[in-house]
């Protein structure tokens, strides 16, 4: 083992993608993650994990968007293909986005070209449901499900020679001597880490029910999903700007089995399992960059990885694969490479 240390904040989708990766580019390296939340506290456990990002998310270009997502697409179908997929929460999933306002709502530039079928629902298609749909598409995906991802990565981590500390971190300056370059996945965490006032809380609520029947998924508008998963069926959602509240909200709940009932009958037979509230992180571009950061006179190699929105579980291994090639320029002309 060479003396580099790296430490990575955050034990969310992004923190331990990154940390796992990290481990590949830097075999001889001492990795550590530190975080305050594991697993169920986090906001990615509460993410049905599709693979699909919204048409509004954005790194610093295009072109660095496109290579997040399609870096990202072909990491997941490598694990999908594996026979470590069940363990790690990776699957293939097929299903409906359902409009009766816009055409550009099914549509998504992003994936048409990568996922293996995105296409056009057919006139008997959009009858599926019950409802007024005018337009629809029908596509072939990936998810990921953090109850079992997040597990699955930590136990590579610590495998392969990973340390994980709990710790809350109020500044950088507490890695100051203590790490060579350090990765920030800290999420809406860097709200307040960073001061960074780009970033937004975009608050949502799922139910999680029993509904072994539901294979497919389907999206209709309002923000209503159906997502099943290996556990159980995700039924969403909200987006609330700029809300901090943890809370389950009971209204918010009705609201969402109301309409997702609409769109799925068969629901009203389902058990309710659990219902979980979630803060995305929503920043606009997704920050993935290189700074110096002061600390007491001193300067750290930061590598920050965070804002990923409500497109985290989808995007994180590209913005990680990306966050390790800047770590790598960071430490360039270092002896201890
Ligand atoms: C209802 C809902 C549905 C969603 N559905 C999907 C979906 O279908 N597909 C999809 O791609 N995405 C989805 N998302 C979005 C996805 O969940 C997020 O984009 C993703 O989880 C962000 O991951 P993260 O690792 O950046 O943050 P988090 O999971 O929040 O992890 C942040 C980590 O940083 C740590 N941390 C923060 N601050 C500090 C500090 N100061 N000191 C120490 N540790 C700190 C935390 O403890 C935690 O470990 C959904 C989100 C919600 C809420």
């Amino acid at each position: 083992m060479s003396d580099l240390k790296i430490g990575v904040l955050g034990a969310g989708v992004v923190g331990l993608t990154t940390a796992v990766e990290l481990q590949k580019e830097f075999r001889q390296a001492q990795i550590d993650v530190v975080a305050d939340k594991f697993y169920e506290d986090t906001t990615s456990f509460v993410a049905a994990g599709l693979f699909r990002p919204g048409t509004s998310f954005c790194g610093p270009t295009e072109d660095i968007t496109r290579k997040w997502i399609s870096d990202a697409y072909y990491y997941w179908d490598e694990i999908r293909k594996t026979a470590e997929a069940p363990d790690a929460g990776v699957t293939q999933m097929s299903g409906y986005i359902f409009s009766s306002k816009f055409p550009g709502l099914v549509r998504n530039h992003y994936i048409e070209k990568i996922v293996p079928i995105y296409r056009s629902a057919t006139e008997e298609e959009l009858s599926i449901c019950p409802g007024n749909w005018k337009y629809g598409s029908y596509f072939t995906t990936l998810l990921t499900e953090c109850s079992r991802y997040l597990p699955w990565a930590t136990k590579r981590f610590t495998a392969n020679g990973g340390k994980i500390t709990t710790r809350k971190i109020e500044n950088f300056s507490e890695f100051q001597n203590q790490y060579d370059v350090v990765v920030n996945c800290t999420g809406l965490g860097s709200k307040f880490l960073c001061n960074d006032y780009k970033i937004v809380p975009m608050r949502g609520q799922v139910l999680k029910v029993e509904a072994k029947w539901i294979k497919t998924f389907f999206y209709g508008d309002y923000d209503t999903y159906i997502i099943p998963g290996f556990e159980s069926v995700t039924l969403g959602g909200c987006r609330q700007y700029d809300s901090y509240d943890l809370s389950v909200n009971k209204y918010d709940g009705m609201a969402i089995k109301e309409r997702c009932e609409a769109l799925l009958p068969s629901l009203k037979n389902a058990k309710l399992v659990a219902q979980r509230v979630g803060l995305r992180p929503h920043r606009d571009p997704v920050r993935v960059e290189k700074e110096l950061v002061n600390c007491n006179g001193s300067k750290l190699k930061v590598v920050h990885n965070y804002g990923h929105g409500g497109y985290g579980v989808t995007v994180a291994p590209g913005t990680s694969l990306y966050a390790v090639k800047l770590v790598r320029e960071s430490l360039s002309g270092s002896s201890k490479l």
